[in-house]
């Protein structure tokens, strides 16, 4: 302890008692004890108040949806990415969203981004990769529950959830019987419409095949903002495998759900989404391009 205590005796907040040569050894040495506890107090004092302010900075959000730009955008066209992948880890592991310029599927799981090209194609994103639409969220699991052998995407229900009302993240692991997939080529300019490029869009027919469901399902209010209900993409177990899902049937599959009461949304920096009309419901042509 006297070694540490002339080791930190110079500090600024230490007193160095060697010119203290006047006070008798028996107050000289308490001193220093107390000094040196003093010293401990504070040095442990910063470390915790450094601590604490570092958490907050680098705080994940758990409870929030993070959207870049809107379905209705897309939809006309707004295929440019505008933010990147290194931004996205930031608010979520857990996701399904595109790349600049159509250039495949997203689907984040585990904190991974996996680009799933038109030709069917796995690849692991680069940071540098931009998306012009996505959602991701980090996914913690409230709810979880096994579904029924031979259920259809479209008997999937809010009930299940528990509201129609909150946005919901969730994951479909298991086996599935069939699922039916597509991805879409990158685009160039000037871009056609997605109700264009849909009637065109490569479709994958997987047969019992294991995997990972993951998306979202979101409020009927959020019409315009996302695709209302549920929109899943697929990643199979080895990773060779997946798209936008179509449809599927189960085969032996757990259900895990995170309910998000956050949204969150960042809306594209580009004249193309400056010049938008976005006044109009695109309700009918988005169940053509996505259902
Ligand atoms: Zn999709």
């Amino acid at each position: 302890m006297y070694k540490l205590f002339h080791k930190y005796k110079n500090m600024p907040c230490g007193i160095d008692y060697k010119h203290i040569a006047s006070v008798p050894s028996f107050v000289v040495k308490p001193m220093r004890l107390v000094a040196f506890l003093t010293l401990v107090k504070i040095s442990l004092l910063s470390i915790a108040l450094y601590s604490s302010a570092g958490c907050a900075h680098w705080k994940k959000d758990k409870d929030t949806v993070y959207q870049v730009s809107t379905i209705d955008a897309l939809l006309n066209a707004c295929y440019e990415g505008s933010v990147d992948i290194h931004t996205l880890r930031r608010h979520g592991d857990t996701g399904i969203g595109t790349f600049n310029q159509l250039d495949g599927e997203m689907i984040v799981l585990d904190g991974i981004f996996y680009k799933i090209k038109s030709d069917g194609t796995i690849v692991q994103a680069d940071d540098s990769d931009t998306t012009p639409f996505c959602s991701v969220t980090f996914f913690e699991k409230e709810k979880s529950f096994e579904l029924q052998s031979g259920l259809k995407l479209n008997q999937l229900s809010s009930s299940m959830l528990g509201s129609c009302n909150y946005f919901y993240a969730m994951k479909i692991c298991g086996k599935f019987k069939t699922v039916k997939a597509r991805s879409v080529p990158k685009q160039s300019k000037p871009y056609p419409m997605l109700l264009e490029i849909a009637r065109t869009q490569p479709v994958f027919n997987y047969q019992d095949i294991e995997g990972t469901a993951v998306g979202f399902f979101s409020p009927a209010f959020a019409k315009g903002l996302n695709i209302t209900g549920f929109h899943l993409h697929f990643i199979s177990s080895d990773r060779k495998s997946g798209g936008h899902i179509l449809d599927f049937e189960i085969d032996k599959a757990q259900l895990q759900i995170d309910e998000t009461r956050g949204f969150q949304m960042l809306l594209p920096d580009d004249e193309a989404f400056r010049r938008l009309d976005l006044t109009q419901d695109k309700e009918k042509e988005l169940n053509k391009v996505e259902k």
